[in-house]
């Protein structure tokens, strides 16, 4: 049978087929509709099924001299298929239970063209976010399954007892029914206001409404900027560890993260050296996170000096994320680094997530400061990236006068007898206290990154480590690799419970210790 002859038994059907559609067919270029495929099967005496493509051994020519010419396009185009989804056990077991039972023909043709697969994006393939990742996953399932899991992987204050101000909750409540509509792109007035205002505070040069972006969340200002600022092959300076999101981000937007060092023996600063030998030639950026989540460093104005006169030595912007800076314990104080920077390009990062305790809220700030004209195309670039996503939520920036402004309830945390202030001292004073574990005191947030002898525990995966953490003491702690730290040696805890449960949970973590050997 030829195409014509397709086309001609058609019309004696009273449907229409067109020569260039039935061509198509055949080339294997498009797969018919479903009532099309139903069509042809009938003109031809075959299983529709099969004409699309499902090896259906023998089920599926109900007629002799089924037609060469269409069936080679049916093929045609399930082989495509086939070869787009790959191999895959899914696969075979859905043609097997095909050729195995036969079903009504309107169900044939309801299930006849094998539906291809979605893959995820090859951009993600070097993509981490460990804090909700493979173990996060697990600890979710063993809930499902009624067990009860110690979350100490997540830097989320509301559910182990950090509300949020009152005074905050009413004035959102109070300024709801003005939040309906879409505010400016960068964000209301009154929010950005007092945002400059910090910044006057903090004093960050050069900064006027314009240069004030509101996001949900400094995590959604994060990504603009790393589309904003990278092209494929650009190079980021990120720290070791990091907060993993920067990383995400700059390999999201083409960019290519290097990462420097912060050096453990040195209270986790910065190690400069090995920062300024990383610089090449298509290094754009340096991202610093001061305070450190996950290690609580808080750098000194030395060391942010001389980050500085790096940056100004090989022109590079300088992106600093402070979501902490409110956090700080034993009277440091902390300073911004773009305080410290008026001729480069800055960017600060901040929000209400940690310090008003609010991270559902989804609201925090972007700070461009000091020099400007050089930064002037990257601002285009936000501004378009900022009109794009319309704006931050509305709601949660009409707090943000309230929860900057008057008294910070923060204070009280992070000073003697305030939680933060004595779950840090704790949580210290107990690491150290394990054999084969050792901890650097951390000044700032909420976070502690301790070290574990490898040797002693054998240990050479710390995925693994987490996972048997996880299944002999229900503790979900995140791995040091999530924060792309090269060695299996590191674990972030978050120590935001309340001291009873800190207890228990360092009680089981020192019996775990006790005996733990990877195999
Ligand atoms: N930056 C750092 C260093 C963080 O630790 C976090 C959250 O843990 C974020 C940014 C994200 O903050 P937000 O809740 O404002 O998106």
């Amino acid at each position: 049978m030829k195409q014509a002859d397709l086309i001609r038994c058609a019309a004696q059907r009273g449907e229409r087929l067109g020569k260039s559609q039935v061509s198509q067919y055949v080339s294997g270029k498009t797969v018919p509709r479903r009532d099309v495929m139903r069509l042809l099967a009938d003109i031809l005496s075959v299983d529709a099924a099969w004409l699309a493509g499902a090896d259906m051994q023998g089920a599926c020519a109900k007629g002799a001299g089924a037609g060469k010419a269409a069936s080679s396009g049916g093929r045609a185009s399930a082989r495509r298929e086939a070869a787009r989804r790959g191999p895959s056990s899914r696969d075979s077991a859905h043609v097997a239970s095909q050729a195995a039972a036969p079903v009504p023909s309107s169900s044939v043709s309801q299930r006849s063209i094998p539906m291809r697969e979605f893959k995820k994006s090859s951009k993600l393939d070097n993509v981490l976010y460990d804090v909700r990742g493979p173990v996060a996953d697990e600890a979710a399932r063993m809930e499902s399954e009624g067990l009860r899991i110690l979350k100490l992987n997540i830097g989320n204050p509301a559910p182990f007892g950090f509300r949020t101000p009152d005074e905050v909750v009413t004035d959102m409540r109070q300024q709801l029914p003005e939040c309906e509509g879409y505010s400016d792109s960068r964000g209301l007035f009154s929010a950005r206001k007092a945002i400059m205002q910090y910044a006057q505070l903090k004093g960050l040069p050069n900064v006027g409404m314009d240069d004030i972006y509101t996001g949900n969340g400094v995590s959604e200002l994060i990504q603009l900027c790393m589309n904003a600022l990278l092209d494929t092959g650009d190079e980021i300076l990120i720290p070791s560890p990091d907060y993993p999101l920067w990383t995400a981000c700059a390999t999201l937007a083409g960019g290519t993260p290097v990462h420097y060092i912060c050096d453990e023996e040195a209270e986790w600063n910065p190690d400069l050296a090995d920062l300024e030998s990383k610089v090449t030639s298509a290094t754009k950026a340096i991202v610093i996170i001061n305070p450190n989540n996950p290690t609580g460093a808080v750098y000194p104005r030395e060391v942010l000096e001389q980050i500085v006169e790096i940056a100004r030595k090989h022109q590079l912007m300088i992106f600093s994320d402070e979501i902490y800076d409110r956090l700080c314990m034993d009277g440091i104080e902390h300073v911004s680094i773009a305080s410290l920077a008026p001729d480069l390009p800055c960017v600060t990062f901040s929000g209400l997530s940690k310090s008003h305790m609010i991270a559902g809220y989804r609201i925090g700030w972007m700070i461009l400061s000091g020099n400007k004209r050089c930064m002037r195309d990257f601002v285009l670039g936000v501004n378009m990236l900022s009109n794009m996503r319309l704006c931050s939520n509305v709601p949660a920036q009409s707090i943000v006068q309230t929860a900057l402004g008057g008294h910070q309830s923060v204070k009280g945390y992070v000073a003697p007898g305030g939680r933060v202030y004595e779950q840090r001292n704790y949580v210290y004073e107990a690491l150290n206290a394990i054999p084969g574990i050792t901890a650097v005191k951390p000044k700032a947030a909420f976070y502690i990154f301790p070290k574990m002898d490898v040797e002693r525990f054998n240990i050479t995966d710390d995925e693994q480590f987490a996972l048997d953490l996880l299944h002999e003491k229900r503790i979900l702690i995140t791995r040091g690799g999530g924060f792309n730290w090269g060695k299996p040696d590191h674990f972030r805890i978050v120590y935001l419970p309340r001291m009873g449960i800190l207890r228990e949970a360092l009680d089981d973590l020192a019996d775990f210790f006790e005996h733990y050997r990877q195999n």
